[in-house]
């Protein structure tokens, strides 16, 4: 018998859910798991927070509007039992290589990166806040950049004076590392061999796009740096531009520092090339033979190649190339893009594999040729069984 809610008798530990949260500033997404099944009783996401007009006056009152949400889904968050908050925070900087317990100190801690991520940390420290207050049971932080911890200095240090980086932690950070991560794992799961044994390609393709080169399960190399804008075309994003275009959009067009940010954080990627970010309708417009649409496509298509190749020769040998996340569970026309012409690194896609069920994966499966050289695999991600499973264990 045990009546602290901060150590409950193990014995019932697996039965009890954990509620992850990624708080965005006028956003809090939610999901309430069981880590060791997977089972999802509820999931959803509060919006419009603090927006005129809006009921939710703050992120206290969408934790009140996500109870209530939850009550009418016949969940009473009171009787569940809950073990633990598990929350996103995108950037960890050069602090957090591993999720931790919070206390105030590391509230303090994430507040103070913010300079780095100043549309995110602050909006997660805001949902931390407001969820302690509200749960009185261990909460646990789990960082997007913290996979990437441990890349070699050679891949995350940018040639810029070495005291200007020093004093603002200017590096590469990479982002998406829960995911990357996961997918690592269930890769290797798979394949049914031990992920110390592969060097593997992961690439997470959603509305944001990152590529990873993991070797034995340990990052070294990923396409996002400082900020998640670096590396692939993505659904608004730019990715990689030459960084001599913020200096001639400044000088030659007379825009703002933050009208170029925005521009290529909001308005750029294949919503700048087509009018269009999700890959649903921009696969409609290819159907429909439209050029911008096709350019899009092969500009897309062109920098993952590129960002495989350039991994190929980090890691010396791919055995394994991951696609996930919205465009790489769902779109063939990408996983067979990028297979196109690699016949000679030992990349190829069976047509029948990856066009079965329309293309769409919903368990990990691989898609390459019996024999191929490297494999090439669908894997679903789950970042918020990954930040369930990583907050149960560090309180247990
Ligand atoms: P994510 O960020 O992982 O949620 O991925 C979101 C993106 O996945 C969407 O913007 C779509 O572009 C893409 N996506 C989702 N479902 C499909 C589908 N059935 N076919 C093609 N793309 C899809």
């Amino acid at each position: 018998m045990n009546d602290n809610p901060h150590q409950p008798d193990p014995s019932d530990q697996t039965e009890r859910p954990v509620l992850v949260l990624n708080a965005g500033s006028s956003s809090l997404k939610y999901q309430l798991l069981v880590p060791e099944s997977g089972e999802v009783s509820a999931s959803g996401v509060i919006e419009r927070i603090g927006e005129s007009g809006s009921d939710v006056a703050d992120h206290a009152a969408a934790l009140e509007a996500m109870r209530a949400r939850l009550a009418d889904d016949g969940v009473d968050l009171d009787a569940v039992s809950l073990r633990a908050v598990g929350h996103r925070v995108v950037h960890g900087g050069p602090d957090f290589s591993e999720p931790v317990v919070i206390d105030d100190d590391v509230v303090a801690r994430i507040q103070a990166l913010s300079p780095l991520a100043p549309l995110h940390n602050p909006a997660a420290v805001t949902g931390i806040e407001a969820a302690r207050s509200h749960f009185d049971v261990p909460h646990v932080a789990v960082f997007d950049t913290a996979f990437f911890s441990t890349l070699p200095p050679e891949a995350s240090t940018y040639a810029v004076p070495r005291d200007l980086a020093q004093k603002h932690a200017i590096r590469r950070y990479g982002f998406h590392g829960t995911s990357h991560q996961f997918v690592s794992r269930a890769s290797a799961e798979l394949l049914g061999r031990p992920v110390e044994e592969l060097n593997q390609v992961v690439l997470h393709l959603g509305n944001g796009c990152s590529a990873s080169a993991i070797r034995g399960g340990v990052a070294i190399e990923t396409s996002m740096g400082l900020t998640p804008l670096q590396g692939l075309v993505m659904g608004t994003r730019s990715g990689d531009v030459d960084p001599g275009l913020h200096a001639f959009l400044s000088r030659q067009v007379g825009l703002s520092i933050d009208e170029i940010d925005e521009m290529l954080n909001k308005r750029s990627g294949l919503l700048g090339l087509t009018g269009v970010n999700d890959f649903r309708e921009l696969s409609k417009r290819l159907d429909a033979g439209d050029e911008a649409a096709r350019l899009a496509l092969d500009v897309f298509v062109h920098r993952l190649k590129h960002y495989v190749g350039a991994y190929l020769a980090h890691l010396g040998r791919i055995d394994v190339l991951v696609f996930t996340a919205g465009v790489g569970q769902n779109s063939p026309r990408v996983r067979a893009g990028l297979a196109n012409g690699l016949d000679g690194l030992g990349i190829a896609v069976d047509p029948a594999r990856n066009e079965a069920d329309g293309g769409r994966v919903t368990e990990p499966t691989v898609i390459s040729p019996d024999g191929s050289r490297v494999v090439v695999a669908v894997v679903p991600t789950n970042e918020e069984l990954a930040i369930a499973r990583q907050t149960a264990d560090l309180v247990h």
